[in-house]
């Protein structure tokens, strides 16, 4: 497995492959990798000849309160996971090759961005949208793979993919979960022993909402509120949002009739939660 480090060098690698006909894939990640991960890049590396795995903790995407400072990175391990997965290259920029002096441009998704993540975390999206852009123009994939537990990040990427005509075939690979339910998350290490007991309840709340739909409830408040309780049942979480959304816009539903997602983000001491479920209402009888 190779590790590159500057843009030019893997624009360089991804073109000569390219020329071959080779088709890339890219999995992005801010390293920190875990079992999620590693289900992207193995799903990743039958999809395509030749893998690149991005790792950077990207500064543009963290508030000024936020942990971009502590955010963990243990290098070694990354890249043994990733050589052991049968990446052929671990792309590690650093944020001074991505953001050189006379950096100029901001991608943004003004509709996308604005509800949910977008309200707790203002420029979160911006920076997303930027730094994937630029690892698209960078690695020049064909594939590239993101997860669904970050649902909004997902429909976001999708969408400045299709206005942008990036010509990168995006899949969206489903949440790799603990046994108790909780989402695997490079944060997670951050939660005490006690709140990590508590922290699936952010997921048993989410299917008691989707359980609530499938058994017929098609008033969207009505689901909300049945996700609000489990979450009030345990009184040392609080609700960032709780809601139920059309999946492609992520905009409240007041009725569910469809497909819908569930998406909620609480906090559990100083640690940030955010998980989602999706789900098709039944069929009503007419
Ligand atoms: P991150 O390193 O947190 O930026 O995540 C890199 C990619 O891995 C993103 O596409 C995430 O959505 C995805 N990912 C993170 N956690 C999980 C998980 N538990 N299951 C599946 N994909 C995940």
């Amino acid at each position: 497995m190779k590790i590159i480090r500057s843009p030019s060098a893997m624009t360089a690698w991804s073109e000569g492959l390219r020329r071959e006909g080779v088709r890339i894939g890219l999995v992005p990640t801010m390293g920190a990798l875990h079992d999620g991960h590693r289900a992207l890049i193995r799903a990743a590396r039958l999809q395509c000849d030749a893998l690149v795995v991005s790792i950077f903790v990207n500064p543009r995407q963290f508030g000024p309160r936020e942990d971009y400072a502590t955010y963990p990175r243990p290098i070694a391990r990354d890249r043994a996971l990733c050589r052991k997965e049968g990446a052929d290259v671990c792309f590690e920029p650093t944020a001074d090759a991505m953001y050189p002096e006379g950096f100029q441009t901001i991608v943004t998704l003004p509709s996308i961005a604005r509800r949910w993540e977008g309200e707790a975390r203002p420029h979160h999206f911006a920076g997303v949208a930027t730094v994937v852009t630029k690892l698209f123009g960078i690695v020049r994939p064909q594939i590239t793979l993101f997860g669904q537990k970050d649902f909004q990040q997902s429909v976001l990427v999708q969408q400045l993919v299709k206005d942008l005509n990036l010509g990168v075939e995006i899949i969206v690979y489903p949440t790799v979960r603990e046994k108790d339910g909780l989402a695997m998350s490079s944060r997670n290490v951050y939660l005490s022993p006690d709140d990590r007991m508590r922290a699936a309840t952010l997921y048993r709340s989410l299917r008691a909402g989707a359980e609530a739909i499938r058994k017929g409830v098609t008033d969207g408040k009505v689901v909300q509120a049945v996700m609000a309780q489990v979450i009030k049942d345990e009184p040392t979480l609080t609700i960032d949002y709780l809601v139920v959304c059309d999946p492609r816009m992520l905009e409240p539903l007041s009725a569910v009739i469809s497909r819908a997602v569930l998406i909620g983000a609480v906090r559990l001491g100083p640690v940030r939660l955010i998980d989602n479920i999706l789900v098709t209402a039944p069929r009503q009888r007419s």
